[in-house]
């Protein structure tokens, strides 16, 4: 678990470089909206885009998250209201007219960088 967080957060570090060479600035961990309590990892704020990395395990990913086995209904309830939450905040987000990307740990970087690309290309 440790380590996939820390693996996770390397490929953001990667991510992150990527888009900044490609010429695009952004804000990081930054509240896209004052009154919504989320932060997003990436903040575009010209073009109305925020990205979130998710983590496969803490954000419940279909294809890698496993259910510990100790603990498992705390852990389940835990993951679900993560999901649940995540779903809201994306919601919450496009209904302000924001573009939300949600990246999963999982995703090659070069793909990723193609959505976060597309998603901004749109809305310029
Ligand atoms: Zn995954």
């Amino acid at each position: 678990m440790r380590n996939l967080r820390h693996r996770g957060s390397f490929a953001e570090q990667c991510l992150r470089s990527r888009i900044h060479s490609l010429g695009f600035r952004f804000r990081k961990d930054y509240r896209p909206v004052t009154e919504l309590r989320c932060a997003a990892d990436l903040v575009f704020r010209r073009q109305l885009v925020c990205v979130f990395f998710d983590g496969c395990f803490w954000h419940g990913c279909p294809r890698h998250f496993r259910v510990p086995r100790s603990n498992s209904a705390w852990w389940l309830e835990k993951i679900e209201d993560n999901r649940a939450r995540d779903k809201r905040q994306t919601r919450q987000l496009r209904t302000r007219g924001w573009t939300v990307v949600r990246v999963w740990e999982h995703e090659p970087i070069e793909r990723a960088a193609g959505r976060i690309v597309k998603a901004l290309g749109t809305t310029s």
